[in-house]
């Protein structure tokens, strides 16, 4: 059992009549915590507080002027760190369809409720809140602080990784992606999750993408010298693109070590909501002319993702991994998997499936023609030194186990 006293809960609805039903069914379950609003900016301002902060916030997805969704996009940028309980009158599918986007941003989700909400199944989604459980990983993130990854970062304890895509047809392994890790002094190695967010948040993701950058040219080079034909992919971040610099960097350190810009893909992703799109705009058009390969990460995800597959001339599209694992097992997540690969397809672009786990997300992937796959059942993120004895042992898989020849 939770202390119910100690859940600060926000309610965020449109209707003054729902906000005014929540907080009674929520005062008699005995929270007594409870804030209202009655529309996103107000509940933002709060959030934006420290001592407004709640730990959840009941949110309904439909609201005139900024929507649940864009509300969310919000949070992702506050860095909100508590829990979302979801409440619609929308069927069952769009509430899931919107379950399976917040989980992408890494936002917990307690769960749905349908209007008219039911006090037992508001009671036992709050009874699923746990400050700890929840907490860990997130409490995790603020012990860092940016002077101490700035450290890190001139101090050379990035450390990067590599996971393979493979082309599904043939098992042929094409490419690496490059995720950096922090080998941390005294807390062991760190996640991305833990401080992209902080880097781009101090000024620091152009320092760290360069390090990566750097490190990842210089090793695609030795595999080039020893017949490794990999493409390298490295996560670019929208603030790296602000600034011309970066362009200059990339396009000069890559023909400085003697790779082909065909050999270097660069995944963006768009983690906030960019102020202004011209300088990324530019930079990444003129990247394409010089023949590196532009990624779309996380497709499905963005909030602006179908402007920005207009704006810019992507070769790739990744299909985010909450839309494809059991995709074979949920219609759903099979409509948005669907309509992905099929998008890009229409557009000419190569298509990565991330986040395949099982033979059966495998076999998906090979029924629906999808072009290269990612994901824990292929292998790991690992160190660049164990690629070449991973790769034999695949090739074996192939054989065998995949049976594909
Ligand atoms: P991403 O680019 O979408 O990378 C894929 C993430 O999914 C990686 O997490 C990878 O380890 C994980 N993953 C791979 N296979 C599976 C699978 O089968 N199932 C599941 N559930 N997950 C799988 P990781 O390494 O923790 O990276 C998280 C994110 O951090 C990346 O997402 C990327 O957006 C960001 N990131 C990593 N390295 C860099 C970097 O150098 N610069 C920037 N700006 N961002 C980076
Ligand atoms: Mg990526
Ligand atoms: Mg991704």
């Amino acid at each position: 059992m939770i202390e119910r006293s100690a859940v600060h809960i926000m309610v965020l609805d449109d209707e003054p009549f729902m906000l005014k039903l929540l907080s009674r069914i929520l005062l008699k379950l005995g929270f007594t915590s409870v804030m209202l609003c009655e529309n996103g900016r107000a509940a933002l301002e709060r959030i934006a507080d420290t001592d407004t902060r709640p730990n959840v916030i009941l949110l309904d997805l439909n609201m005139p002027g900024m929507d649940g969704i864009e509300f969310v996009r919000h949070l992702v940028d506050q860095h909100y760190e508590g829990s979302l309980i979801l409440v619609s009158g929308e069927d069952e599918r769009m509430l899931k369809t919107a379950e399976k986007l917040v989980q992408a941003h890494k936002i917990s989700i307690l769960g749905y409720l349908h209007k008219p909400v039911k006090p037992a199944a508001l009671s036992a989604l709050l009874e699923k809140w746990a400050p700890i459980s929840s907490g860990v990983a997130r409490l995790a993130k603020s012990v860092y602080k940016a002077e101490e990854l700035r450290a890190a970062i001139e101090n050379g304890e990035l450390v990067n990784y590599y996971q393979p895509k493979v082309a599904v047809a043939s098992g042929e392994v094409v490419g690496v992606e490059t995720l950096v890790r922090w080998r941390h002094p005294t807390g062991g190695v760190v996640f991305p999750d833990e401080f992209i967010g902080l880097a781009e948040a101090a000024g620091l993701i152009d320092a760290l993408t360069r390090v990566v950058f750097a490190e990842a040219v210089t090793q695609a080079r030795a595999w080039q010298e020893a017949q490794m034909r990999l493409r390298v992919a490295i996560n670019v971040s929208m603030d790296n693109l602000a600034s011309l610099d970066f362009l200059d960097f990339v396009t000069e350190l890559t023909t400085r070590t003697g790779i082909a810009p065909q050999n270097v893909v660069l995944e963006v992703t768009e983690t906030r909501l960019m102020q202004d799109t011209r300088a990324p705009l530019e930079i990444l058009t003129r990247l394409r002319l010089k023949r590196f390969r532009l990624s779309i990460d996380d497709f499905g995800t963005g909030h602006s993702s179908l402007a920005q597959l207009r704006d810019i001339p992507f070769d790739e599209l990744k299909i985010d991994q909450g839309f494809v694992h059991r995709a074979w097992a949920d219609e759903t997540l099979r409509a948005m998997y669907d309509a992905s690969l099929s998008l890009a397809r229409q557009l000419g672009m190569e298509v990565v499936a991330e986040g395949v786990e099982d033979r059966n997300d495998w076999d998906l992937l090979r029924r629906t023609g999808c072009d290269l796959a990612q994901g824990t059942f292929i292998s790991q993120p690992m160190l660049a030194a164990d690629l070449p004895g991973w790769m034999e042992g695949w090739r074996e898989r192939v054989r065998t186990e995949l049976s594909m020849a």
